[in-house]
């Protein structure tokens, strides 16, 4: 039978250029899970994904309701599930206030990372029930989240502290909208949820690799830099960006092949191993990349994990 992923913001950038590489092959059928029904549609035709090949859902990662609904809807559609893929995100470099999620978190933090938390508990057990070949959940990281690299050390600097902020509900009325407790800071707020998605990924592989054999993968796709997620910057930001990545950092790649590599975790029968954050090298090779310490620290993996099934309703 075919394989069928899911994969979240599918309208645009690298979840579009993932559902089109992996919808284009017949041997898969692609959820596309998005917030905005009719631009997913639409991105679906313009990019020529086979009408047989393709699902568009209604997903809003910023309403835990709204994860629950989907994961019902999916449920009725009778599919099974063989991949997840948590792509979508939002960065609000430069908002000056905090905007919130249904559930009153802050945005990029609630979307990026406690919407795709949610998602991706539901929806284990139906990855477990998958008679498949092989399994998939897959977080969608970044360099800028790790310290350890030149891009993860242009401040504001990621930086999750004692996680004091997301204890008290990631808002200004208990504490803070920053997950460390600090003044709010849109482009920081982004790196964090960066961080917390990579940790995740980590600790679902320790949890549940073992027992239910699924592979969770993580990757940094390279610097796409041409996608929506610069749409709220600054317009000589957006000019300038993707030129300074292809020229001097060299870390730049098109949708196309940022799409390309996403597929292979998805699929590719050699990048099979759990718990791995890919990256990929100049001529476009798979390897297994380092993350920083804070981004590979078991630790705070655990506590954002519990503290994280307190907010979304799981504990
Ligand atoms: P885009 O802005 O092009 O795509 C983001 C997608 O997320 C869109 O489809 C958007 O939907 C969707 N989305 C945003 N908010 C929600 C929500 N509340 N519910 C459902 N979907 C939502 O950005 P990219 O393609 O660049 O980003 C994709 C991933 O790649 C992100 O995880 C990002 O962190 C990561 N990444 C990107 C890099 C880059 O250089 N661009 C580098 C490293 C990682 P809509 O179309 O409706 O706006």
């Amino acid at each position: 039978r075919k394989g069928n992923v899911i994969i979240t913001g599918a309208s645009s950038g690298l979840g579009l250029a993932t559902a089109k590489a992996i919808g284009e092959s017949g041997e898969w059928h692609v959820i596309m899970a998005c917030r905005d029904f009719l631009k997913a549609e639409k991105a679906a035709k313009s990019a020529g994904i086979p009408k047989e090949n393709y699902t568009v859902m209604h997903l809003d990662l910023a309403s835990l309701e709204s994860v629950r609904q989907f994961v019902d809807t999916f449920r009725r559609s009778g599919r099974p599930l063989d991949a997840l893929v948590c792509n979508a995100a939002v960065y609000l470099p430069t908002a000056k206030e905090p905007t919130f999620t249904a559930d009153g978190f802050e945005l990029s933090v609630g979307t990026n990372h406690l919407g795709h938390f949610l998602l991706a508990r539901l929806l284990l057990d139906d990855l477990k029930q998958s008679d498949y070949p092989q399994k998939r959940l897959i977080i969608v990281g970044s360099i800028t989240g790790n310290t350890n690299t030149l891009a993860g050390n242009v401040p504001p600097k990621a930086n999750l502290g004692d996680l004091r902020g997301l204890v008290g509900g990631l808002n200004s009325l208990n504490c803070s909208p920053m997950i460390d407790g600090g003044e709010f800071d849109g482009a920081k707020a982004y790196k964090d949820s960066k961080v917390c998605n990579m940790l995740t990924m980590q600790e679902f592989h320790r949890r549940f690799h073992e027992e239910t054999g699924i592979t969770f993968a993580s990757l940094y796709p390279g610097c796409i830099a041409e996608t929506g997620l610069f749409r709220n910057h600054i317009p000589l930001f957006r000019a300038l960006f993707p030129p300074f990545q292809k020229y001097i950092t060299k870390g730049y790649v098109s949708e196309e092949e940022s799409g390309k590599r996403l597929a292979q975790v998805v699929r590719d029968p050699s990048l099979s191993k759990s718990g791995v954050y890919w990256s990929w090298n100049s001529t476009s090779s798979s390897f297994e990349n380092q993350l920083s310490k804070e981004a590979s620290d078991a630790e705070k993996a655990r506590k954002l994990w519990e503290v994280s099934e307190k907010l979304v309703g799981l504990a």
